[in-house]
């Protein structure tokens, strides 16, 4: 083919995808757009996962009658003239192509009034193009609709996972909003449901409790140094307030909500030494630096920064974070203690033996409070209590789940758990499958839940905790045995004795008998090995007998 200038409108389309890539990131640019335009009040309504609708309503300064159609110009912007002026953006937005670009891949509609106009303007555009424009009445601001988001980009549909997924990140998005601007605002209302409600306190805390719960937000660790270049401030939680994932991590960067590598290992530094291994704290932090020290132009969709001096940026956040933690008394933290093996530990798997089920084994003893040592007739077995339990664990749930006999148990005191947007988003459409692995879940006021039943297998003190867990990991769209494995898996690592836990000779006993009778003893759920073994053969090579 020859070498040829491609059209306009197939330049638009390829550039409005690096800024649209799902309907989240639709509702992240009108949301800046909103909060450039200085609104306290900013309404979200979302349809069919975005897809089929998205309306932002602000009551910000609005755009003049005569600047909406220029809006919609790719690179229109009110927020810089000149080169110089992108050293020094306090805005969120600054490129002029979020409204040109929404408009290439949906139909939109907008209706604004700026304080120098008597009545609003409406205008509607299809594939970019206006198509009706009329004067409205309307309040001061803006109101964004969206429809029927790539239609026309079936190859980006295809992408989108389900509407379910597409939910939670927008309920995750406006989440993060809401926490990085307290003073604002904000409602999110999800296929007719309200999601999210911000009262525009000003108070991080309060912001936090509607995002997280109540008790979570009381606990929570204020961190206050907004005198130092960069300025930290928010709220990160006390060292026995974790969660199993660094998904509550939220930075934000001059009230940008941004992603940052170096920002989460200042944090992880900060809590070293002080938080269970796989464990992660809860962050909320703001960094206000000099927008000179700073480059948001990284990416279309600037969820990046550039840091000029990184490391001072990494170094402040990482103290600020330990002085608070400092004045807190250190808790214990139960670590089990390494293996002692005076032998390398690759001694000890044997390669090429595949059993496909266990001998009869006598229990010698626990090493370490976390392996079973056992004699078979064959040499020396290892097992680690935790893998093992998970393994049995696992079979019996899915055992009882294909049966449709799942063992149930009523809890004496139910317990409340509270959950972020994201996770009622998840509980919503996924509930009923929980519901039949045994919980028993019923609403408790605003994204608050009363969990009244669960599987028998659970002994696990923290059931709350385990409930989050769970919805975390139902997030995302699986094929549904894949979701069922999941959730077995996830109940019975939950379940399972710890490493670190002492047992009874009698409890090994009971341990390694129900190991025995699983289908794949040899290895735990997520794959690792449960036990390893010393053949009989080999002790007597590695001590010389057998020459
Ligand atoms: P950018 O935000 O990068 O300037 P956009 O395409 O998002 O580019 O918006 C173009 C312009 O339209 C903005 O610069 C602003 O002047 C105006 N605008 C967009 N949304 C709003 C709004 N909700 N309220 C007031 N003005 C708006
Ligand atoms: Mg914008």
């Amino acid at each position: 083919m020859p070498i040829k200038v491609l059209p306009r409108e197939v330049i638009s389309k390829i550039a409005a995808g690096e800024v649209v890539e799902r309907p989240a990131s639709v509702v992240k640019e009108l949301v800046e757009n909103s909060l450039d335009a200085g609104a306290t009040q900013v309404d979200v309504e979302v349809w069919g996962g975005g897809i089929s609708l998205i309306r932002v309503v602000d009551n910000g300064s609005g755009i003049q009658a005569s600047e909406v159609e220029l809006a919609f110009h790719r690179y229109a912007t009110s927020k810089i003239n000149t080169i110089t002026d992108l050293q020094s953006i306090l805005t969120l937005g600054f490129r002029g192509e979020a409204l040109p670009s929404i408009a290439a891949v949906a139909d939109v509609e907008i209706l604004t009034r700026s304080a120098s106009d008597a009545a609003g303007t409406y205008l509607y555009l299809r594939n970019g193009t206006p198509t009706k424009k009329e004067k409205r009445s309307r309040p001061l601001g803006t109101t964004v609709t969206v429809h029927h988001l790539f239609r026309d980009f079936p190859a980006r549909l295809k992408f989108l996972k389900s509407t379910t997924t597409e939910s939670g990140h927008i309920a995750n998005l406006l989440s993060q909003y809401a926490l990085s601007f307290p003073r604002v605002r904000f409602s999110l209302v999800i296929d007719g449901r309200l999601a999210l409600h911000t009262q525009g306190s000003g108070n991080l805390r309060d912001v936090l409790a509607e995002v997280y719960g109540l008790e979570l937000a009381q606990q929570m660790l204020e961190i206050d140094e907004v005198d130092q270049v960069p300025g930290v401030s928010g709220l990160i939680s006390p060292p026995l307030m974790t969660r199993s994932t660094r998904g509550y991590f939220s930075f934000f960067v001059n009230r940008r909500w941004v992603r940052s590598a170096l920002l989460s290992r200042a944090i992880e530094d900060a809590y070293k030494g002080l938080l269970m291994e796989g464990r992660h704290p809860i962050v909320v932090l703001n960094i206000s630096i000099p927008p000179q020290d700073i480059d948001v132009n990284v990416h279309p969709t600037k969820i990046e920064v550039k840091f000029r001096n990184s490391q001072s940026v990494r170094t402040a956040v990482q103290r600020s974070a330990e002085r608070v933690l400092a004045k807190r008394p250190p808790p214990k933290v139960k670590t089990a203690a390494p293996l002692p093996l005076a032998s390398p530990l690759s001694l000890w798997i044997t390669k090429g033996k595949e059993m496909t089920s266990l001998p009869v084994l006598r229990v010698v003893g626990q090493l370490a409070n976390s392996y079973i040592m056992a004699e078979g007739p064959d040499g020396l077995y290892l097992i680690d209590q935790h893998a093992a339990h998970e393994r049995i664990l696992f079979e019996k749930m899915l055992a009882q789940r294909s049966t449709k006999r799942i063992e149930i148990q009523g809890l004496l005191e139910p317990v409340n758990i509270e959950l972020s947007p994201k996770e009622e988003e998840t509980l919503k459409r996924k509930g009923e499958l929980l519901c039949e692995f045994g919980f028993s879940l019923e609403p408790f006021g605003t994204r608050s839940f009363l969990l009244r039943a669960v599987p028998a297998i659970m002994k696990g003190t923290n059931l709350a905790e385990a409930v989050r867990v769970l919805l975390d990991s139902l997030a995302s769209d699986d094929e549904p045995s894949k979701r069922e494995e999941k959730i077995a898996q996830s109940l019975a690592c939950h379940s399972a004795v710890k490493a670190g836990q002492s047992l009874t000779t009698e409890e090994m006993r009971e341990l390694i008998r129900q190991l025995e009778q699983t289908a794949r003893a040899q290895t735990c759920p997520h794959g690792r090995p449960t036990m390893v073994y010393l053949s009989s053969s080999q002790l007597e090579r590695e001590f010389g007998r057998n020459p």
